[in-house]
């Protein structure tokens, strides 16, 4: 079976490789190179076990000093656009505790499927990603979040997650880079089992993969018309390249949405925009710097180390698809860096950047043919903020529509 990919991020090449790896025939296009869209600077995390979806009844009380606070890591810009109004009437929606439990259970499972398909094939291959399993740490200010993050531990504890609850003291026993932080940590949720990797790395490191095993890339050709026939793609065409195949699949993650429109398919996808910095920690001394991945729920940043480097991430923005290097958004991942860990300069940003996280209004990705659209159509897409720990998860699960096989 000839499969064409469009797309070559993490969600589009983890497919491609699973497609490859169960003896289909792959094309991968992309307008630019290998992990440069959200999957070139993202957290980094492999959030196998905390996958708390962002539509939650919590967010009604957060609401107003979300929205309101100048150094808040939520902001919304309206736009003419009915996309966002729609997104946002659905995101509200979906916040509400029994539909946060549904998508958590799903979550859960999906992110299971994922590290199995990631863990085989870096087994298989021995990729360089600065692939690390060091745990991760959620801190929570205050007794409130503290107990609603407990009382979400116990939901994921039924559904197989294996976590602690920890003690201020405990957490900085830990992690001792936190210690100055300390009294800002009412309590922590400790994953033993979660990792971090180099998500760009890995896209570049998957490329090489996929090119020794014969899966042709189009690089620097972004795709401009879907061409259909009864029902059915017949080609997808670049400026240049006419690209045929017997099955399409699109992980264009934030820019899905308009290429399916084109063919009739409206995909309830809509960019949230995040920052990360990316500090180079090769010659910091011992405890200066996190080994464990870090969580803090006031800031809502992340902390993850890739090998001799710290990224840390954060913010969320609706803002449409503005792709621009805000300084603010730069300064308060700055002052969140020295906040938790004063010892690191943070003062000198190294590559600051910017992606927009395809977010559905569940946090649940989209994937497979959808009703009204060409029959051969596969959709992989809309993994928000878990896009790196989904993909090897979604990747099985469209290999399995497409190409029968069990999944695992
Ligand atoms: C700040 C931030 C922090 C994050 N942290 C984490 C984390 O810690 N853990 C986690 O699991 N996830 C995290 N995410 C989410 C994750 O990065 C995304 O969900 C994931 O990268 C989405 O992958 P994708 O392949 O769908 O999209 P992308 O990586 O954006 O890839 C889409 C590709 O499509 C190409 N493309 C677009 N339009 C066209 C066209 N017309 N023709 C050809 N090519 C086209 C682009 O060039 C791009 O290469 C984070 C995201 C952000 C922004």
């Amino acid at each position: 079976m000839d499969v064409c990919v469009l797309g070559a991020g993490i969600v589009g090449l983890a497919c491609a490789y699973e497609l490859d790896r169960q003896g289909a025939r792959v094309t991968v296009v992309d307008m630019a190179t290998p992990g440069s869209g959200a999957s070139a600077g993202n957290g980094a995390q492999l959030s196998y076990s905390y996958v708390q979806p962002l539509a939650d009844g919590s967010i009604w009380g957060q609401l107003p000093k979300l929205l309101l606070s100048s150094d808040s890591p939520l902001k919304i810009r309206p736009q003419w656009d009915v996309a966002q109004w729609r997104w946002g009437l659905a995101f509200l929606q979906a916040c509400n505790a029994s539909a946060s439990s549904r998508t958590t259970a799903k979550l859960l499972d999906l992110a299971a499927l994922s590290r199995t398909g990631l863990d085989r094939m870096r087994a298989a291959h021995q990729p360089e990603c600065d692939f690390s399993s060091t745990g991760k740490l959620v801190l929570y200010p205050n007794a409130k979040t503290f107990a609603a993050a407990q009382k979400q531990m116990e939901l994921q504890r039924t559904l197989g997650s294996q976590q602690a609850a920890l003690s201020a003291q405990e957490s900085c026993d830990l992690e001792p880079a936190l210690a100055s932080y300390r009294q800002n940590i009412a309590g922590a949720i400790y994953t033993a089992s979660e990792c971090a990797v180099d998500c760009r790395k890995l896209c570049q490191a998957l490329e090489r993969i996929l090119r020794a095993r014969g899966v042709q890339f189009l690089l620097g050709n972004a795709v401009t018309t879907l061409e259909t026939r009864q029902q059915r793609i017949v080609a997808a065409r670049t400026d240049t390249h006419t690209i045929e195949a017997s099955q399409f699949v699109l992980a264009l993650g934030s820019e899905s949405p308009r290429l399916a429109r084109s063919v009739g398919v409206r995909l309830p996808v809509y960019p949230i925009k995040g920052y990360s910095i990316t500090l180079d920690i090769a010659q910091v001394s011992a405890h200066t710097a996190p080994c464990v991945n870090v969580t803090d729920i006031a800031s809502k940043v992340v902390f993850a180390r890739i090998g001799s480097r710290l990224r840390v991430a954060g913010m969320a923005e609706l803002v449409g698809h503005d792709r621009s290097l805000q300084p603010h958004a730069i300064e308060s991942l700055q002052r969140s860096t020295r906040t938790l860990f004063p010892a690191l300069n943070a003062g000198h940003a190294e590559l600051p950047w910017t992606g927009l996280r395809p977010a559905t209004p569940t946090g649940l990705p989209i994937v497979g043919v959808q009703a009204g659209g060409p029959q051969n159509l596969v959709v992989n897409a809309g993994h928000g903020a878990l896009g790196l720990t989904l993909a090897f998860g979604t990747a099985q699960q469209v290999a399995q529509q497409l190409l029968q096989t069990p999944v695992p």
